[in-house]
């Protein structure tokens, strides 16, 4: 089956435009009854290898997800790691920083929630809300107190350059980096924010904020657009994800995890002469007890 995801996969962000990809795109797919199959199947790979991932315990798997708020970050979080055994996946979700959070480096606080070999790490927004909502809001570097000095016209492409030089180094350490910007329509970002007034059990995920941000939704594409323009490369690719159709949103996420751990080539660890050795004598022994 030819690979969905890759079509929304940017490793190289130089001529990414975000116009190129439609929120409201299914790639020709038609609805969620007919893909559930498939979604299930991508789902099932993905545990296959995350216990390859688990028993090897060599590699790590990092998972960004960014998106505008209603663009269904934590349902696709919930249901595109449903399958996978807990013990191996830790999610994390970065909001406004802390004093003590921002009294560091801005990428400290996301560097002591990353995956150790073995895990998949999901970061639920991540230290590129640092080229994305501080940018939109530059008061928000104020609070920072960084010496005024390093502060320049410069400091988003410093930023990007440091954001890539930590993932490289990363990559380098054995950690696989997948980044989804989950991108929705501000005409369904407006519906899904009218469900959440209205439905009761929606009320809690409304925040009269989210609204206030919505006023900014230009700046917000066009910090987007150069985030993924400068930060996208073959080792930590973004997928530009449509969201306007939630169904679609998870089949692709899933199949670019899936698709992107069975590259990894992991396997069970194998074991040698001198173990298979001390297997045989545990069989064999614990065979007596049972006579
Ligand atoms: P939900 O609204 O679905 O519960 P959320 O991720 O939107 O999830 P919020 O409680 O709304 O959670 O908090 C996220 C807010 O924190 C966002 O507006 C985001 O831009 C902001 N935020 C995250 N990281 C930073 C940062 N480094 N600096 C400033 N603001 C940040
Ligand atoms: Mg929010």
């Amino acid at each position: 089956m030819a690979a969905i995801h890759s079509r929304f996969r940017i490793t190289n962000g130089h001529r990414f435009r975000l116009k190129q990809i439609r929120p409201g795109d299914t790639a020709g797919l038609d609805s969620k009854d007919e893909t559930a199959s498939r979604l299930a199947r991508g789902l099932e790979s993905l545990r296959n290898q995350q216990e390859k991932l688990y028993a090897q315990g060599t590699w790590a798997l990092l998972l960004i997800i960014q998106a505008m708020d209603a663009a269904g970050k934590d349902s696709t979080i919930e249901h595109v790691m449903s399958g996978v055994n807990p013990q191996g996946c830790q999610v994390s979700a970065f909001k406004a920083p802390s004093t003590e959070e921002l009294a560091h480096d801005f990428l400290w606080r996301t560097t002591t929630r990353l995956p150790r070999r073995g895990q998949i790490g999901v970061f639920n927004r991540s230290y590129y809300e640092e080229v994305l909502v501080v940018r939109v809001h530059p008061e928000l570097l104020t609070k920072q107190r960084l010496p005024s000095s390093l502060v320049s016209k410069n400091i988003w492409s410093e930023r990007f350059e440091d954001i890539n030089a930590f993932e490289r180094h990363l990559r380098r350490s054995g950690v696989a980096i997948l980044k989804f910007f989950l991108h929705v329509s501000k005409e369904t970002q407006r519906e899904r924010f009218l469900e959440r007034i209205d439905t009761p059990a929606k009320n809690w995920k409304f925040a009269l904020g989210d609204v206030r941000e919505r006023a900014h939704w230009r700046e917000y594409m066009a910090a987007y657009e150069d985030m993924i323009r400068h930060t996208a490369t073959p080792d930590a690719p973004w997928w530009v994800v449509p969201a306007d159709h939630k169904w679609f949103t998870r089949l692709v996420v899933a199949e670019a995890i899936a698709d992107t751990m069975k590259n990894l080539g992991l396997h069970f660890p194998a074991i040698d002469a001198a173990q298979r050795k001390e297997l045989a004598a545990a069989r064999a022994a614990l065979r007596r007890e049972g006579s």
